[in-house]
């Protein structure tokens, strides 16, 4: 540590010990950067381009540090010379770059292939305020913009530029870098680029701001409110500036490298992550003309370049852009995009193949489709849904190009970082191999019948959930018990996630132990979920939540027995907070609806027990720790998909015929709920429920409560519970990102 003490010298003129947090946090940035950049940078003759609209990367000093092998070092030092790295980490901002798992995906995918050593790098925008920041104010959500990059921060300006066109100007671009430290690899470059007049100072009222200046808003924030046509036209911008940016600069490197562009696919490999990146396709086609190379091959050497990963069956989530659209912004791409879709109509004549369907929609992934090599989905049950009903047609036609790539998370963040207690002792028990092949998890299952192993995962647990409690105190205000149960839901609001049928839940706890019938033990439901701006009925569950949450901490009856807390802001920070202390992880999406999840993944790592659907990568984890090891309630996949053929799922119909269903849905509306919510925001749902319920969530609600209620008595045996926490950690191996890029990279890419 001779090395940090004289930068710290050299830059603040004095000792650690008499620098701020502040200076310290500005020390260790400079000294990481430096030693990333003299690790190298992973190099070969073919690359891996990640391209995605999203990258949620999260705090990365930690990180970087416990890559480079450092950690135990740095800390040691700062302890020495009186300063804790928890304190200094917290000056650091989370980068706000991503919204969700597909964003969180992309981020343990970077730091899997740096950790594997394969060439590669992820491209994506320099989004300066990302995406929002989650206030709470009346029980409501509230957007503000989420500055995150200041002097001092993880960019590195580039000096790579270049000038991307839309109808009627030209926009300079510059690409910033995140170095992505491989745990204990070379290092692999995230690149962000960003237009040169970003003007932070247009936002006014929360995230408002001129969505029609796009010489200085493009890269303020992601995902813009796509709620009336400037929106939409602004996320298209954004769209063709991130990927011709990204074909400009792929084209530039394999140049380099030696390519003469016909045989681009020797050099380049593109992975498109959902639809957002797929303009990179006529892009591609576009500067290949420009460097001479035929419409007709160039099409043929982008089909062996792009891969397309599916992330959604949801069609709304689809992206179908209208063709008119497209010739107001980037009318360059209009006649390549038309011949594309001619080609594909002279040989495919379906309606439900095509690019530009008779509406004058261009189907993006339909694009992807077509003139890519490879598409994948991201759990086994989605992959399935994909070939044998969503994406059918096109299976039908390209059977070989579909592949599963089950999710993946990376152990170093969501187990070594965020859980280091669990990992140490892990280690104590069967070496330190599983933190570079984590099917040696599979070790633990030696210690299945070992009272002094279970009993330290309970106590490593109990320790977890201490800490939790100041989290959830410092974020909300509300002070919970630590020897309660702690079942959590967090992810993204939307209604297929269901966070309704949790909050049905709760009332129906309620109204329990308001009848004199309390649970054996306290129990703390946790939420932390952000609404997209312009979904409110997203946002009335918020409040649905939050009005839960007043009503259960003002009326002393109830609140000793539950508790009910709603994190603010929930973003990676938070989750890595919650995950360790979690005993009941809720994964309750209605089946076949969600494609993967990653969260699920998160929590079975650090020992909680899922209490799910059979739906996304929950069927293999059901697979993986075998029926006693997990909670499953609710109707199949295949189900669900017949009630949407016959459509005969109606949700009064049930409200009506179960007087118990009526009252816990009656209650949203009721009295006591009406003296802290506010009766339209809670109508709507009520409404909502009743009226559409378009994800089912009353045809679960009974055999949730069961199944949830037998979670809640079994984990009263305290050594069988310990047992299925030990069950989930010996198995979750399989959901390595290492594991996933492995099979991208022998199945897809092909590197090395
Ligand atoms: C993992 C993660 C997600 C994804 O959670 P799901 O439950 O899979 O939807 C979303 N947000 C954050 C901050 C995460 O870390």
């Amino acid at each position: 540590m001779e090395a940090l003490k004289t930068l710290i010298q050299d830059m603040f003129h004095k000792d650690c010990s008499a620098c701020t947090d502040q200076e310290v946090y500005e020390a260790l940035l400079a000294y990481t950067k430096k030693m990333l950049a003299a690790k190298g940078y992973q190099d070969g003759k073919k690359k891996i381009y990640y391209i995605s609209a999203e990258f949620l990367i999260g705090k990365l000093l930690s990180n970087n540090l416990i890559n480079l092998g450092i950690y135990d070092d740095v800390t040691e030092f700062l302890r020495e010379n009186g300063k804790s790295l928890a304190e200094i980490e917290s000056v650091e901002p989370e980068p706000s770059l991503g919204n969700g798992g597909l964003g969180r995906l992309a981020a343990c995918f970077l730091d899997s292939i740096a950790t594997l050593g394969l060439p590669g790098e992820g491209i994506g925008l320099n989004y300066h305020l990302g995406l929002f920041r989650q206030v709470f104010e009346d029980n409501l959500q509230h957007e503000m913009p989420n500055p995150w990059i200041t002097p001092d921060s993880w960019l590195t300006a580039t000096d790579v530029t270049y000038m991307v066109p839309f109808r009627g100007f030209s926009l300079k671009s510059t690409m910033y870098t995140i170095d992505v430290a491989g745990y204990e690899n070379k290092a692999i470059r995230l690149n962000l680029f960003d237009i040169d007049l970003a003007d932070e100072s247009m936002v006014h009222d929360g995230i408002a701001f001129n969505k029609k200046d796009i010489l200085h808003n493009l890269t303020l924030f992601l995902y813009p409110d796509d709620s009336d046509e400037d929106g939409r036209k602004l996320r298209i911008y954004q769209q063709y500036f991130m990927v011709s940016n990204a074909a400009q600069r792929i084209l530039d490197e394999a140049a380099a490298r030696g390519s003469n562009f016909h045989d681009l696919a020797d050099y380049a490999v593109v992975q498109i992550n959902d639809t957002h990146p797929s303009m990179i396709i006529p892009e591609f086609i576009r500067l290949l003309g420009e460097r001479g190379i035929a419409f007709e091959e160039a099409a043929e050497i982008v089909s062996h370049v792009c891969a397309y990963t599916n992330h959604t069956i949801l069609a709304e989530a689809l992206e179908k852009w209208p063709i008119q659209y497209l010739e107001d912004i980037v009318p360059q791409l209009v006649p390549i995009i038309r011949r594309l879709d001619e080609k594909v109509k002279a040989k495919y004549p379906q309606e439900n193949l095509t690019i530009i369907d008779s509406n004058q929609l261009v189907h993006m992934a339909h694009m992807d489709i077509h003139y890519g090599f490879s598409i994948n989905g991201v759990a086994a049950l989605h992959t399935e849904i994909l070939k044998n009903s969503e994406l059918h047609q096109f299976y039908e036609i390209y059977p070989e190009k579909f592949n599963n790539k089950t999710n993946g998370i990376t152990f170093r963040r969501w187990l070594m970082y965020c859980n280091r207690p669990l990992a140490k002792y892990i280690t104590s028990l069967i070496g330190d191999g599983w933190k570079k092949d984590a099917a040696q998890l599979k070790q633990l299952f030696d210690f299945e019948e070992d009272q002094e192993v279970l009993s330290q995962l309970l106590a490593i647990k109990a320790d977890a959930k201490k800490n939790c409690k100041e989290f959830i105190f410092e974020n909300t205000g509300i002070e919970i018990d630590e020897n309660s149960v702690f079942d959590i839901q967090i992810k993204r609001l939307h209604e297929y996630k269901r966070q309704q049928l949790n909050a049905l839940y709760v009332i129906y706890k309620y109204l329990e132990i308001k009848e004199g019938r309390k649970p054996e033990r306290t129990i703390t439901f946790i939420f932390g979920a952000k609404a997209a701006p312009a979904y409110y009925i997203a946002k009335d569950i918020i409040h649905l939540l939050l009005t839960l949450e007043t009503l259960i901490q003002n009326d002393p009856e109830v609140s000793p027995y539950m508790k009910l807390v709603m994190v603010e802001n929930y973003n990676v920070s938070a989750a890595e907070k919650l995950i360790p202390a979690c005993n009941i992880s809720e994964q309750i999406s209605l089946a076949s609806k969600e494609a993967s999840g990653t969260g699920n993944m998160k929590f079975m790592l650090n020992g909680a027990v899922t209490l799910g659907t059979m739906d996304g990568a929950n069927v293999e984890i059901s697979d993986l720790v075998g029926k006693e090891n997990i909670y499953i309630f609710g109707e199949s996949s295949d189900e669900v998909i017949r009630h949407y053929e016959k459509m005969d799922y109606h949700s009064r119909a049930i409200y009506e015929s179960d007087a118990d269903i009526k009252k816990y849905v009656d209650f949203i509306v009721s009295e006591p709920m009406l003296k802290y919510g506010r009766e339209e925001h809670l109508r709507n749902v009520y409404n909502e429920l009743l009226n559409k319920d378009w994800f089912m969530t009353l045809l679960d609600l009974k055999d949730y409560i069961k199944v949830k209620d037998q979670a809640f008595e079994d984990y009263e045996d305290r050594t069988a519970w310990a047992k299925k926490m030990l069950v989930n950690i010996a198995q979750a191996g399989f959901f390595s990102s290492d594991r996933t890029i492995e099979q991208y990279n022998k199945d897809i890419w092909h590197l090395n």
